[in-house]
């Protein structure tokens, strides 16, 4: 009988198990936290966005991400569709390509996935956490939290990232995979708010606004997003700054030049919107500020001017030509530099991890170390928001659960 120990219980350790289950192998499932799946509960705002109906391998980043094409043609979506349904949770679609379980709730996915897990002989074990892993030539051996040692013939790392510590996540899930000798990118966070430094734009905090959004890196667009912006007490959030937070914080990671810009009339041209303007300040007598009301949320005109170098409560007959040209670039082109990414309390994901080209797609099996898998977060891929990530997870966890059954 095979023996096989997979580190971590969350969506792709889970899986593995599932998979990984059968006559000759008997799978036990290390779990540190009290409960499985801590995370896979916060996932969509408690309604678990498991995947999309349009996976990319272009919304996924990392140093090799032509791998998640590798993954992808051995367990797919249509294959994760099928899982999931096999298991009583059919899938559903929404906005986007996102898609959710028929319940919307994330906890029937955690309740299910664990009771598959049980159903098919795994050994689920909580509260205990595996400190270090030491292979050799009489198997691997587990050193546990508690001092205890066991020996398996196999191992899956599916401890996940260092985003989100409140959920239990830790930074020392790397140093499993670093003392086997594996190469570790440093982990930076990604779907995160951006912290903007300008405090002029804090006093936005609150306000809602639809607009287009680049992350421009050495002056080339890195990313760009069209959609809800949340303006915060310390920058900006909402859907389309956490599109574009990857490239924002990688560039200020590795001491690039990054700036945002933000175009909070993407539906108008330029010239379209000066001529708006010309008309709303035909009344010479209103203010900047009270001019621009019909257009802009309260607070908005005076910030904006501030950003232009305008008083906003000069009359809109003494605002030159220029002064009238600067307030329309800020409006069309408002550029911003982000400051140091926020931690990783505020982080969905975490960018960076272990190298994928140590690691065989076809099994999950790590090349430097015999018998070691590794799925899911820990490695350095990371997808977009959008069920993206978890999608990576459930992939990975069944091929290194197939690759173990066998
Ligand atoms: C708030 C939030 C919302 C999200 N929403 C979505 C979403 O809707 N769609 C999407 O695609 N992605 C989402 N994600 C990302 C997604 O949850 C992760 O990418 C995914 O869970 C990664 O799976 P994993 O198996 O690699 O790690 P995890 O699911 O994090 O599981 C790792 C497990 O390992 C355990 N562990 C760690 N170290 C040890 C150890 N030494 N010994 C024993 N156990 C250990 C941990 O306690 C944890 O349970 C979200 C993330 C967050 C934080």
């Amino acid at each position: 009988m095979k023996e096989v120990a997979i580190i971590g219980g969350g969506a792709s350790g889970l899986m593995a198990a599932c998979f990984a289950a059968g006559k000759g192998t008997r799978v036990t499932v290390f779990e540190k936290q009290k409960k499985t799946g801590r995370k896979l509960l916060a996932t969509g705002n408690g309604r678990c966005n498991i995947t999309n109906s349009s996976i990319d391998p272009d919304r996924y980043h990392g140093r090799n991400p032509r791998f998640v094409q590798n993954i992808f043609s051995r367990f797919g979506l249509d294959d994760t569709i099928a899982f999931f349904e096999s298991i009583g949770i059919p899938l559903i679609e929404e906005s986007a390509g996102k898609m959710f379980p028929a319940s919307r709730q994330a906890s029937s996915v955690q309740q299910v996935l664990e009771y598959e897990a049980l159903k098919r002989g795994v050994d689920i074990q909580l509260h205990r956490k595996i400190d270090r892993i030491i292979p050799g030539e009489k198997g691997i051996r587990l050193i546990t939290a508690g001092r205890e040692e066991l020996v398996v013939n196999a191992a899956v790392l599916a401890m996940g990232s260092c985003a989100s510590p409140q959920l239990g996540a830790a930074k020392d899930v790397y140093d499993i995979p670093r003392a086997l000798g594996h190469t570790v990118h440093e982990p930076f966070p990604s779907i995160v708010p951006l912290d903007i430094p300008l405090r002029t734009l804090h006093r936005l905090e609150g306000i809602k606004w639809d607009c287009r959004i680049q992350a421009r890196v050495d002056r080339v667009t890195g990313a760009e997003s069209l959609g809800e912006l949340l303006f915060t007490k310390y920058g900006i959030s909402g859907p389309a700054a956490l599109d574009v937070s990857r490239a924002a914080n990688s560039a200020v990671c590795a001491g690039k030049r990054c700036e945002i810009i933000i175009d909070l009339f993407p539906e108008r041209k330029e010239e379209e919107l000066r001529e708006l303007m010309e008309s709303l300040f035909s009344d010479g007598t209103k203010t900047l500020a009270f001019a621009l009301r019909g257009i802009l949320k309260e607070r908005m005109p005076e910030v904006l001017a501030a950003i232009a170098g305008i008083d906003p409560f000069r009359k809109t007959a003494t605002i030159s030509k220029e002064e009238r040209q600067k307030f329309v670039a800020v409006m069309k082109h408002m550029v911003l530099e982000p400051g140091k990414p926020r931690s990783f309390n505020d982080a969905v994901v975490a960018a960076g991890g272990v190298e994928v080209s140590e690691v065989n797609p076809a099994t999950m099996e790590s090349r430097l170390a015999e018998g070691m898998y590794l799925t899911g977060e820990l490695l350095d891929i990371d997808g977009d928001s959008g069920g993206f990530n978890l999608q990576f997870a459930w992939s990975t966890g069944a091929i290194a659960g197939m690759a173990l059954s066998r």
